[in-house]
């Protein structure tokens, strides 16, 4: 029982101990022999790891069940036992259970008080594990109350609720490891990676801080599975600036909206919605940002938007309207070039089901961290990849690239459909 031994008042925590105290007990311990593990009979030796880990080690290993440990391994419980004390959580390491296929022990249960019911087992696994086992333990550990939190060496492309897995990343510095969890493109797209894609850190996997910060966020509910219930979704509308065909007024038509799902929903991607597809959406979202932008573009770009026919087309679609009437063809608008602009940024109050008719929600783990938030990827309306030509230059576009309006006119850009 490496990090948990017992001693005749009580238990004896190694993660607890500053060099000192190390010092003190092992002191005194080797006078008295008042240290045992619980797991057998062995002598009780206190250690440090070359990692710098406090420890208790077995005199000689005979008949025990206890399997021998990794540095690394008791480095990393000794890191989820700090946090979730600094947290105000009960660590217990190596918390043994029985049920009727004897004994099974988690490696670190964190739990908000003593009296608690349900706890979270934390599970560093350094030595590869197939999925089949990894579920199977998960299962045992559900039944005992708990939930698990796996912590793996190997890259686990697995996004499932029930069995949350985390890439444990060792680093050179005093924190040990950070924490990586899949990224947009790992969470669509495991099946087709080969596995150097799959351990890509930068192409796959999106940072959550160090293991201590990962637990602190763990414990304070920051790492959840799915959308948000309510969030706020903040709406982006891009133009460009143009001239009307028919009356000469100076205006910006809007030719892109990009929904971003907001800080409570950091690991989902944001959405490009050309303005002809809003129109196509259906939903009280879709709606409402339709509502949103034409009490506000007016002001802005001359125009508001509105359903319109072409003459030569069978369809209506939503195109951007003149307040003389004439209306842009979508055929004349061009994609997101270096000449777009931030017309608008607002937001909308929403909910999971509210999205659903924008993007077939994939769901996933958050880590939701305001200081640090991930970088966001970007997807079609329908979850249609968006090229990346497209993708560079809408990235420049955050709500702060918004300037004054400048003054840009596209020689040969004035051809619109007539009535
Ligand atoms: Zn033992
Ligand atoms: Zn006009």
């Amino acid at each position: 029982m490496p990090l948990r031994c017992a001693s005749g008042e009580g238990e004896e925590l190694s993660f607890e101990h500053d060099a000192d105290s190390w010092a003190a007990l092992r002191a005194r311990n080797s006078r008295e022999r008042h240290l045992k593990f619980t797991c057998c009979d062995a002598g009780v030796v206190l250690k440090t790891s070359s990692l710098g880990t406090r420890y208790f080690a077995h005199q000689a290993r005979g008949g025990c069940d206890t399997a021998p440990e990794t540095q690394e391994h008791l480095q990393a419980k000794t890191i989820i036992c700090k946090a979730l004390k600094e947290a105000g959580w009960l660590a217990t390491p190596e918390h043994r259970m029985t049920d009727s296929d004897g004994v099974c022990i988690a490696d670190v249960l964190g739990k908000r008080a003593s009296e608690a019911l349900k706890g979270i087992a934390f599970e560093v696994q350094w030595s590869p594990q197939v999925a089949e086992i990894t579920k199977a333990r998960t299962d045992r550990y559900a039944e005992h109350g708990l939930r698990s939190l796996w912590f793996m060496k190997r890259p686990m492309p697995l996004n499932s609720k029930d069995v949350p897995v985390a890439r444990l990343v060792s680093t050179d510095t005093d924190d040990g490891f950070d924490v990586y969890i899949p990224n947009e493109a790992l969470v669509r797209g495991a099946e087709h990676m080969s596995s150097r894609e799959l351990s890509d850190l930068e192409a796959s996997w999106r940072r959550c801080g160090t293991l201590y910060q990962f637990v602190r966020g763990v414990v304070e509910g920051r790492f959840r599975f799915g959308l948000a219930s309510d969030f706020d979704v903040r709406v982006t509308v891009g133009g460009v600036a143009n001239w009307c065909y028919s009356c000469g007024a100076e205006v910006q038509p809007a030719t892109w909206i990009v929904l971003d799902l907001g800080h409570l929903n950091p690991d989902f991607p944001n959405i490009l919605v050309e303005i002809h597809e809003l129109g196509e959406v259906e939903g009280s979202l879709a709606e409402r940002i339709l509502e949103s932008i034409n009490t506000r573009l007016p002001n802005v770009g001359g125009y508001r938007l509105g359903q319109r026919k072409p003459k030569e087309s069978q369809a209506t679609y939503l195109a951007n309207v003149c307040r003389c009437g004439a209306f842009l063809s979508r055929s004349y608008l061009p994609y997101p070039s270096d000449k777009d602009r931030v017309l608008l940024a607002f937001d909308l109050k929403t909910k999971a089901e509210e999205v659903a008719p924008f993007y077939k929600v994939r769901d996933r783990w958050c880590f939701i961290d305001e200081v640090n938030p991930p970088s966001k990827s970007m997807l079609g309306v329908h979850g249609f990849g968006v090229p990346t030509i497209i993708l560079t230059r809408l990235q420049a576009f955050s709500p702060s690239a918004d300037g004054p309006l400048g003054k840009v006119r596209h020689v040969g850009y004035a051809g619109v459909d007539a009535e």
